[in-house]
């Protein structure tokens, strides 16, 4: 078997890298001596023309710096004040400026310039994620025949969405050179199978197969996921660990743990939670919502607006219902390490994972991977997570709908222990089924 070459924006960093993607295809570079490829996350003055290896670690890793007109305009601005928005259903914050385009387009033939001559016969080549959309179509300009196959971890965008793009055309054009796409849901795969029929003006021979001259390429849906037995033993472990105070006696917790994007639905998670406590006073001193929420993106405009929104409204209500031995809402703008975060959703009696537009949301499946059997909580799940699809048996919400999450939050509390170890013990054996593992093995073994 050729060598696996894993591309993804930022490159797994440290002696020994972690994370989810590489959890899932670590084995498979170290079997097959295959390399994975990716920015640095440092600037440099002048653009590189060669691949940098990176020392140690357990398969080989090669990097690129970028510069900071490269950082700006084909990081923050192509990348994600662009694609970003659109592929989450938000075409009216996207910020379109031709020299965004233009440098998205120079990294990209930049980088297929250096893995071109590394490239050999049989490797087979995954790419990740919406940095790198030209990049197969910059491979084949340089004439290598080998398997490119490509996973969006977003959403994908229908053609009314599409077509808000300028180069929307393009986009569907350079993704006809991929043998393979990947995509979180089958909502995707009928979006992204509707756009380059209507936008890249291909033809769609059925099958999941779409020709688009001259190329013919495949569209199937692999839902990612996590290593669920790994990170039920990190909750064992982890949940005689809690800070104190976490946990108090008559009071149950919810928890939300999202970066602070305005794709996850935390300002409506918020009202939703007003709304629940005006509704019932019944409840107060006795729930606490504890919503963990990274910064991110800071300095893009939108980002700093959410924050904003975020702030005011965990203030709001927490003016409006605390008392002295009580606060609703405790915000945390910070990241949490993992495995404390693991201990966390241990100890919720409720989840709440209610993005507007996500094309997984793995904090979905960390809750269930997380819970006591024998005394689960429950996930409030967003129909517009692509997790959805595979969690029917979670609380499903519409997070525009503040009576219906209110009316969901009092559901999930007072739900029988019977029936949560049933939801419990079907979301569980989805996720032990179809892990991370699975996921990248499927993949591969399509990708051929
Ligand atoms: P996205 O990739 O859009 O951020 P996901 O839910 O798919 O959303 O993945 C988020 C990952 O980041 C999860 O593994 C989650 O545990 C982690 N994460 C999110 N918020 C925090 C936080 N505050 N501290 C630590 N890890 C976090």
């Amino acid at each position: 078997m050729g060598r696996l070459i894993c591309l993804s924006n930022r490159i797994p960093t440290g002696a020994n890298p972690s994370g989810g993607l590489v959890v899932a295809l670590g084995d498979v570079l170290e079997e097959t001596g295959g390399l994975w490829i990716g920015t640095s996350g440092e600037t440099t003055d002048l653009p590189d023309a060669t691949l940098r290896e990176i020392e140690g670690g357990p398969f080989k890793r090669l990097c690129f710096d970028l510069t900071e007109e490269e950082q700006e305009n084909y990081y923050a601005g192509y990348s994600n004040s662009v694609l970003w928005p659109l592929f989450h259903g938000r075409t009216d914050l996207m910020e379109i400026h031709q020299e965004y385009l233009n440098t998205y387009k120079r990294v990209n033939r930049r980088l297929a310039k250096m893995l071109a001559p590394i490239i050999q016969p049989d490797d087979r080549i995954w790419v990740h994620d919406f940095h790198f959309l030209p990049l197969a179509y910059e491979l084949r300009v340089l004439g290598v025949q080998s398997p490119i196959g490509f996973f969006l971890h977003t959403p994908f965008p229908g053609p009314i969405s599409m077509q808000a793009l300028p180069n929307g055309r393009e986009i569907c054009q350079w993704l006809s050179n991929f043998d393979l796409i990947g995509l979180q849901a089958e909502r995707d795969v009928r979006a992204c199978l509707a756009s380059m029929v209507e936008i890249g003006g291909g033809s769609d021979l059925g099958g999941n197969f779409m020709h688009l001259s001259p190329r013919q390429c495949r569209i199937e849906a692999f839902p990612i996921s996590i290593d669920a037995g790994e990170f039920k033993e990190l909750a064992e472990r982890q949940i005689e660990e809690l800070p104190d105070g976490i946990v108090k006696p008559n009071r149950s917790l919810m928890i939300g743990v999202d970066r602070l994007d305005y794709s996850k639905g935390v300002p409506q998670r918020f009202r939703a939670f007003g709304e629940f406590l005006a509704r019932h006073e019944d409840w107060h001193r006795h729930v606490s919502l504890i919503q963990i929420s990274p910064p991110t993106r800071e300095g893009v405009q939108a980002y700093d607006d959410i924050r904003e929104e975020t702030e005011y409204l965990s203030g709001q209500i927490n003016g409006t219902f605390a008392d002295i031995q009580w606060a609703p809402i405790r915000f945390i703008n910070r990241s949490v390490p993992r495995e404390v975060l693991a201990g966390l959703y241990r100890a919720s009696q409720v989840a709440l994972v209610t993005p507007l537009m996500d094309g997984m949301n793995l904090v979905a499946k960390e809750y269930i991977a997380a819970q006591n059997p024998d005394d689960p909580g429950v996930l409030i799940l967003s129909q517009f997570a692509g997790a959805a699809e595979q969690m029917g048996q979670a609380l499903i919400v519409n997070p525009h709908d503040t009576e219906q999450m209110a009316t969901t939050m009092l559901t999930a509390l007072l739900m029988s222990r019977q029936e949560r170890r049933e939801r419990y013990h079907a979301l569980m054996d989805g996720l032990t089924t179809q892990d991370v593992h699975w996921w990248s093995k499927s993949f591969l073994a399509m990708l051929g």
